[in-house]
């Protein structure tokens, strides 16, 4: 029986009011066996959320950081600020920060060392655009994001991360969700490339999620897939009683 993640990216919503109170109703929910939670929310509710979060299953993350563990890079967070704030994982490499913050398959590998150093768990993201997508080099793409981003990494490390695939075409209100058979395509092909970084034996299984426009309509036919670990939810997850009954849905 695989586990289950089911993660919520709250991307730049929710002041510190509003993800206090989504944690506290988050806080009394008990996961069904199997599944494994998380949230990520804006850095300035991060310690309030990870605190009120901190005897619950669902785990916090914080949703991108530097490499760096200090010094001047204003308006940078690094890793070992995200965990003391107690969090225990980070997303890395989301679309939105490769596409409007910068972010390179580069940058995201040092960020994922980096949280690694510092006990945090990297759930890493990568995603073809709309353009590769039909030009038919998805693979070659997420191929290349994947190897970049776990590169260098010993087996230790490669037991604590998560690839989360995110077509960039299937995020947002302007997105349409991926075809589950595409997905199970890619994440079959993206299994046999984390396979070939952590070997064929199955004693390291990297959980492969996806995201992009999950909702009650498709979560159970993402989940559903043999190398589909889970998924990530934007929108329909913002709600923490739709984050819970999504969560049921699958458990
Ligand atoms: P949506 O579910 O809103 O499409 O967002 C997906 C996402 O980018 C999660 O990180």
């Amino acid at each position: 029986q695989k586990s289950v993640w089911v993660g919520t990216n709250w991307k730049m919503n929710k002041g510190p009011g509003e993800a206090i109170a989504a944690a506290d109703a988050l806080a009394s929910f008990k996961l069904p066996e199997g599944v494994r939670a998380f949230v990520t929310p804006p850095l300035t509710s991060l310690k309030d959320v990870a605190s009120i979060l901190q005897d619950s299953p669902v785990m916090v993350g914080a949703q991108t950081m530097y490499w760096e563990d200090s010094g001047a890079w204003t308006g940078e967070v690094s890793a070992p600020m995200i965990a003391e704030c107690g969090a225990s994982c980070v997303l890395l490499g989301h679309s939105e920060r490769r596409q409007n913050f910068g972010e390179t398959d580069w940058t995201v590998n040092r960020k994922v060392q980096a949280a690694l150093r510092h006990g945090l768990r990297p759930l890493i993201c990568i995603g073809d655009l709309l353009d590769e997508y039909e030009a038919g080099v998805s693979q070659e793409t997420l191929a290349r994001q994947t190897k970049i981003a776990l590169n260098g990494l010993s087996r230790e490390d490669l037991r604590q991360v998560v690839v989360i695939y995110e077509p960039v075409w299937a995020i947002g209100s302007s997105g349409r969700p991926a075809d589950p058979p595409f997905v199970s395509e890619i994440h079959t092909k993206l299994r046999s490339v984390v396979e070939e970084i952590a070997g064929h034996d199955g004693s390291i299984r990297i959980p492969l999620l996806y995201g992009g426009s999950v909702s009650r309509a498709n979560i159970r036919d993402y989940v559903a897939l043999s190398d589909v670990d889970g998924v990530l939810i934007g929108r329909a997850g913002w709600d923490p009683e739709d984050f819970m009954s999504l969560i049921a849905s699958v458990g």
